[in-house]
């Protein structure tokens, strides 16, 4: 029997069209994306498609379109062997990101891709990222399963972990970067897997989760931020979590006002934790003096985790109930891949 692939498309430039008048790229619809790469024929899969009724430009991404996209594969899972998410490339990695925490146990492959030219253009790499997405998503094992059971993103010729990854250029082809984990597959003359990198056929059901939480927020330390602006960031009502980003291996500076404001915002039962500017690397609290006082007023280590995984993974284990004790313990350990732990 054919493969069975379900392609969802959510927007991005690899479906628009340029505004005759205006020149301003907005997206278009599925149907034009499907004719322009009849290629897709030759494979002999059962290609079915489901589109977004208003396909967004990924920058107007939110968690309830996160839900949503976790609700169709859902819905969908016993039916195809494997997804592919059509996605703009700004905030895919968030996006591949939250699906990996709110699909647990998955034993197909979700592959989110996209282009940085629409696929009506003459040098597009939309073509190539489809089509071969679309053979990993059918790609199989010996025993039949799925070789890549993960949610992952392919780009530029790499399959990545999706929450693994980050946008690092705006305009060449190879838009994504993972500085931390090794590519999943590299497509050659054949695609090559890294069966050692990738996730194990789950023991488990599958199981799609249906709430995120809202009450995460972020800084980014840089010299000279004002106290009254930390200040009022702890304040803001809704913030339990907060993920600071830190120097280096997560350090900060030792003044007394941000040491202090820190520990005041923990002692109310609120957890920070302290992940890096860095590209690459991990977090190592209690390396240097600067933030080993961190450590002591319990900020805890994101390790290597990117920012965006960061902010979806603790959306996620909001939305679980979880605080405390049982929230921290669960940020510092890896849930689906996404840091690696010495
Ligand atoms: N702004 C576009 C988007 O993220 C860029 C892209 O598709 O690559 O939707």
């Amino acid at each position: 029997m054919s493969r069975r692939i379900l392609i969802i498309y959510t927007g991005g430039t690899i479906g628009m069209i340029k505004d005759p008048e205006s020149g301003i790229l907005r997206p278009f619809d599925l149907d034009r994306i499907l004719q322009q790469v009849p290629e897709l024929s030759t494979f002999g899969y059962t290609l079915d498609a489901e589109a977004f009724a208003q396909p967004i430009d990924s920058s107007n991404m939110q968690p309830a379109i996160w839900l949503e996209l976790a609700g169709i594969i859902e819905k969908k899972y016993a039916a195809y062997d494997g997804f592919v998410i059509l996605h703009g490339s700004d905030t895919m990695a968030y996006t591949a990101s939250a699906l990996s925490f709110l699909l647990e146990n998955l034993g197909k492959s979700v592959v989110l891709t996209g282009s940085q030219l629409p696929i009506g253009h003459v040098r597009t790499d939309a073509k190539e990222n489809l089509i071969t997405s679309i053979e990993i998503a059918a790609a199989t094992k010996n025993d039949g399963s799925s070789r890549v059971p993960e949610v992952c993103l392919y780009f530029d010729y790499q399959l990545y972990r999706g929450n693994r990854v980050i946008k690092y250029n705006a305009e060449k082809f190879e838009a994504f970067h993972s500085p931390n984990h090794p590519p999943l597959a590299e497509a050659g003359i054949r695609i090559r897997y890294h069966d050692n990198y990738i996730l194990p056929q789950p023991q488990q059901a599958f199981k799609v989760h249906h709430r995120l939480g809202s009450e995460v927020g972020s800084v980014k330390l840089f010299p000279g931020m004002s106290q009254a602006v930390f200040e009022a960031i702890l304040q803001a009502p809704e913030l339990s979590l907060l993920i600071l980003e830190g120097y280096g291996a997560g350090n900060g500076p030792t003044e007394a006002w941000f040491l202090q404001g820190l520990a005041r915002f923990i002692q109310t039962g609120k957890t920070v934790m302290a992940i890096t500017q860095c590209h690459g690397g991990s977090v190592e609290l209690g390396k240097y003096e600067t933030s080993a006082k961190m450590l002591e007023i319990g900020v805890i280590s994101g390790h290597d985790i990117t920012f965006e995984a960061s902010v979806t993974k603790a959306m996620f284990l909001l939305g679980q109930g979880l605080r405390g004790q049982q929230l921290e313990n669960e940020l510092q350990r890896p849930v689906r891949g996404e840091l690696s732990k010495f």
